[in-house]
């Protein structure tokens, strides 16, 4: 099941993350990250602002925060085993933050200069160390050798759509054996949250086991708001639903895209949403969709 080799680079180009790539003379359809197809599962107009409209959303402590603490614990791997602990990855905090900050100095607005008047920068970075204590009371990075760390991954189904994504880490044990690894910075979800993190980590297993031609052995979330550890031990068959799932999610991005119907689909996690303003689920009026600049990407 090895990968075809890519002979262009993909965008995320909208709609339905279409692509005009070729991929060994196969010319791909669409393509799809778990992030995009979890987005238009969980509200299809939320997924239209953010692929077609490409509308700004403000950045959120929480969300900085995860950048952080991932840049960190990539960086940790580099050091020598022994050197990987929790004081030598507060160290690297700072230095991750200013590497974030010279690329996006605008996050620095975050922070209100009065910490009466919004979230102020040294209680969010008590908040990061906190978060970077909790990932050693998980697990013991002196004991792990990563095969991988923030891994590009990325597969052609038989329908020509495109899988990809990018895996925090891979461990891979001397059998043989797959682990495929997530880092989350927020709480471990609820039951009805749950199934959408794995359905990620189902992707990620998707696109190595076609691609390695060996089904990944375990799926494991780490959940450093509360220090919480889900694992999950996919079969075939599991893996092959969550391919019927996404194909079936890229076809109904597709009958949207065509029919120009993007239904919001109000929920719990519209509390989070930065375009209910915009959202007729709260009397909201969606902006007109962008004009289609020509392409030569096909359209079926
Ligand atoms: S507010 Fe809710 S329903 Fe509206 S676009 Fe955002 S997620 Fe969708």
């Amino acid at each position: 099941m090895a990968s075809p080799t890519l002979t262009a680079m993909t965008t995320d180009q909208s709609p339905a993350e279409r692509v005009s790539t070729v991929v060994d003379g196969v010319v791909v359809l669409g393509a799809l990250s778990p992030s995009r197809a979890g987005d238009f599962m969980t509200c299809p107009l939320l997924y239209r602002y953010r692929t077609i409209d490409k509308l700004p959303e403000p950045p959120s402590p929480d969300a900085v925060r995860g950048t952080v603490v991932h840049k960190v614990l990539e960086v940790l791997f580099d050091l020598p085993a022994a050197q990987r602990t929790p004081e030598q990855a507060r160290e690297l905090l700072v230095p991750a933050w200013a590497e974030l900050l010279e690329v996006a100095p605008e996050l620095a607005e975050m922070f209100a200069s009065d910490p009466g008047e919004g979230p102020d920068l040294a209680t969010w970075m008590t908040s990061c160390r906190s978060v970077l204590d909790r990932y050693f009371t998980l697990e013991d990075p002196r004991l792990l050798e990563p095969a991988e760390r923030e891994l590009y991954v990325e597969t052609l189904l038989e329908s020509r759509l495109l899988l990809r994504g990018f895996i925090d880490r891979v461990d891979i044990a001397p059998d043989g054996a797959i682990r495929v690894v997530d880092y989350k910075t927020g709480r471990s979800p609820g039951e009805m949250f749950e199934g959408k993190a794995l359905f990620q980590m189902k992707f990620y297993a998707l696109v190595l086991w076609r691609t390695r031609g060996v089904l990944p052995a375990m799926l494991q979330l780490v959940y450093l708001g509360n220090g919480e550890m889900v694992r999950y031990v996919p079969d075939e068959q599991d893996l092959l639903a969550t391919e019927r799932k996404v194909e079936a999610v890229w076809h109904a991005i597709r009958r949207a895209e065509e029919s120009g119907d993007w239904r919001p689909s109000p929920s719990k996690l519209c509390a989070w949403c930065a375009h209910q303003a915009i959202c007729p689920a709260y009397g909201g009026t969606p902006p007109p969709l962008p004009v289609r600049q020509p392409t030569t990407a096909p359209t079926g």
